[in-house]
This record gives structure tokens, sequence and C-alpha cells, in this order.
């Protein structure tokens, strides 16, 4: 398992300063394991009572407001800053793992010269190294600076590639996944290598295969009576807006659709309802990681458009939330 930086230092430091009597904890998936074991420092070490959020996390868009609402401060772990909260602390988690060799490894790929880089949050702190990497190796790096729901340079988020969005020819994209790189890949139209620096693995990214599987879906959705658009609760991932015009576009063409608010988005949530098709407003991921898994055609708000005849195919985007849309 990785080893990661929880900063616990600094959380003491603010503890003392703040002189908290109680604190909580938000880990999201990935980190859960070491919950307990962070928490049991965190209390031998200031003498403060902690609880730790029990709810699904998935990024700084899913903060548990009801546990910030009983603590002093809760602090959020392994995510970058995201909305307007009093009490909150987002503690970032950088990962240790050397990059440069899978970078080594993607060099012989990128066939031009301006390359743009981008990243996640967890390796954010080597895009310099591997800057310098390049420009040694006759390239020319571009570091783009995304919206405000972006921390950092170069940072991109499952829902948000503003950073790719620069003057280059190609991409490289450090980090673990398959979901990152093919969104800077769709949103930019421009080749990305992948370099994983867990695996020491590049390799160009193609999203033919993507794209076939969701025209695969669009043409399913053709024939659906009744559309259900999901609306998000969680604040970082709320659309509403959105949601109201797909709404008005699926009365436009005599669809009946609703809208339908939820916390969690799961398969098993959606399976009570009659619905022929859904529309997901809410974290652009749940469409397309978890597209096998639902009973029923999943939609971007894109993908829907198409379906009505209101958008091309050509101008499929991916589905991002942009600073000010949520
Ligand atoms: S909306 Fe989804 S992709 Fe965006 S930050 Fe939240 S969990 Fe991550």
């Amino acid at each position: 398992m990785e080893q990661f930086d929880f900063d616990l230092e600094r959380i003491f430091k603010i503890i003392k300063d703040k002189k908290c009597k109680n604190i909580g904890l938000q880990f999201p998936e990935g980190l859960k394991r070491q919950a307990i074991d962070i928490a049991g420092q965190i209390e031998a070490g200031t003498g403060v009572s902690v609880i730790i959020s029990g709810n699904p996390c998935f990024g700084a868009c899913d903060i548990d407001t009801v546990l910030a609402g009983a603590v002093d401060i809760l602090f959020h772990f392994g995510h970058s800053k995201m909305g307007r909260y009093d009490n909150v602390i987002f503690i970032e988690m950088r990962s240790k793992v050397d990059v440069l060799p899978a970078v080594k490894t993607a060099l012989p790929l990128l066939k031009t010269k301006k390359i743009g880089l981008v990243t996640t949050v967890q390796h954010i702190h080597k895009l310099d190294e591997v800057s310098n990497f390049l420009r040694n190796n006759g390239k020319e790096p571009v570091i783009g600076k995304g919206d405000l729901r972006v921390v950092y340079p170069g940072q991109v988020l499952g829902c948000n590639f503003t950073a790719a969005r620069i003057d280059c020819e190609e991409y490289l994209y450090v980090g673990s996944g398959f979901f990152h790189p093919l969104g800077v890949a769709i949103a930019t139209g421009k080749r990305v290598i992948a370099a994983d620096p867990y695996l020491n693995l590049a390799q160009e990214v193609s999203p033919e295969k993507f794209l076939r599987r969701r025209s695969g879906y669009i043409a399913k959705a053709m024939d659906a009576k009744v559309f259900g658009i999901i609306v998000s609760t969680k604040s970082g991932q709320n659309r509403m807006t959105l949601a109201k015009r797909l709404l008005e576009i699926a009365h436009k063409h005599g669809i009946t659709a609703q809208i339908i608010m939820m916390d969690i988005v799961t398969p098993e949530q959606l399976l009570g309802f009659k619905i022929d098709a859904y529309v997901n407003t809410a974290c652009p991921r749940i469409t397309i990681d978890d597209s096998e898994r639902f009973h029923v055609p999943v939609l971007t708000p894109a993908e829907f458009e198409i379906t009505l005849g209101e958008r091309k195919w050509e101008t499929l985007e991916m589905d991002e939330i942009l600073e000010g849309t949520e």
C-alpha cells in the first residue's frame, strides 16, 4: 500500500492553536483503512475527541456538512480545497512515488515539441521535476491554470479539465487510472500519453472504444419514454440550473421527464423507479465508471441533447462541472 503523509504535525498545531475540543475526520474511500490509526494518533497527540465520518467520500465536492456542523473543525483528507466552509480544513495528500521512471518511459511516445502537462493533486509537487526533464530532452512543457474549482496549475479533476485547455500539441498525463487522461483527450481532442508512476507504464490513451460504448447508450436511450434527471444534494455536485434546462428540453420534445434529487447515486438506488433512461448531472464519473452496472442507460447532459436531436454527435464533450456551475 502506498504511504501518504497525513501531515499530523500541522493538524496537531491547528487543533492546539484553535483550542479545539472535538474534531471530525473525513477520508476518501482509499484511505479509510487508515482512519482508526490516524484518529488514535490525533487523540493521543492532542487530547481532542474525534469523530470519523462513515459516509462515502469521493471528492472535495463531498464534504460531510452534518459532521462539520457538530465539531470545531472537520479535517478532510486527500483532496485540494473546493467550496467555502468556515470550519473545514483540507489536508492534501502527496504521493511519495517517483514519477520520473514512468515519464522516461513516456518520452519516446511524445511525437511533438509543445507538451501540455496535467496531473492530479497527489503528484502536483512533481510537475516542476517533470517539466525540467522534458525541457532537458528537447521538449517545450506547458502548464495551464484551471478555473477556481482546481487549486494548482496543471491539476485536473474527474469533473474539470480546464487546466488542460492550453496551447500545446499533445499532452502528458502523470498519474494512475484511465479516467483523467481519457477526459483530457475528449475535452481537448488532442493526443494524450498517460504515464503511470505506480506501474511504470506509459501508453497513448485511445478514446475510440469509450466513444463507441457511449454511442450505444445514446442509441438505447432513443427508445426511452420516461427520463429521470438526477441532481445531487452534495453542494459541490449540485447542478440544478442545468437539470432544469434539460427538463425544459425534454418537455419541448414531448418527453416525460422528472428531476430526481439524491445524495449517493448508485445503480441500486435507481432500481425502484419505473424510468427508461437517466441523465446524470451529479458527479460525471458516476455516468462513466458505473455505466455497465446501471440497468438502463445513464447519459451525460451532452449525450441527452444528442439523444433528443439538440446537439450533433461530433460536438460531444466530456461532462465537466465548471467553476460557478454547481
Ligand atoms: S464531482 Fe466527482 S470528479 Fe468532481 S471532485 Fe467530486 S467526486 Fe471528483
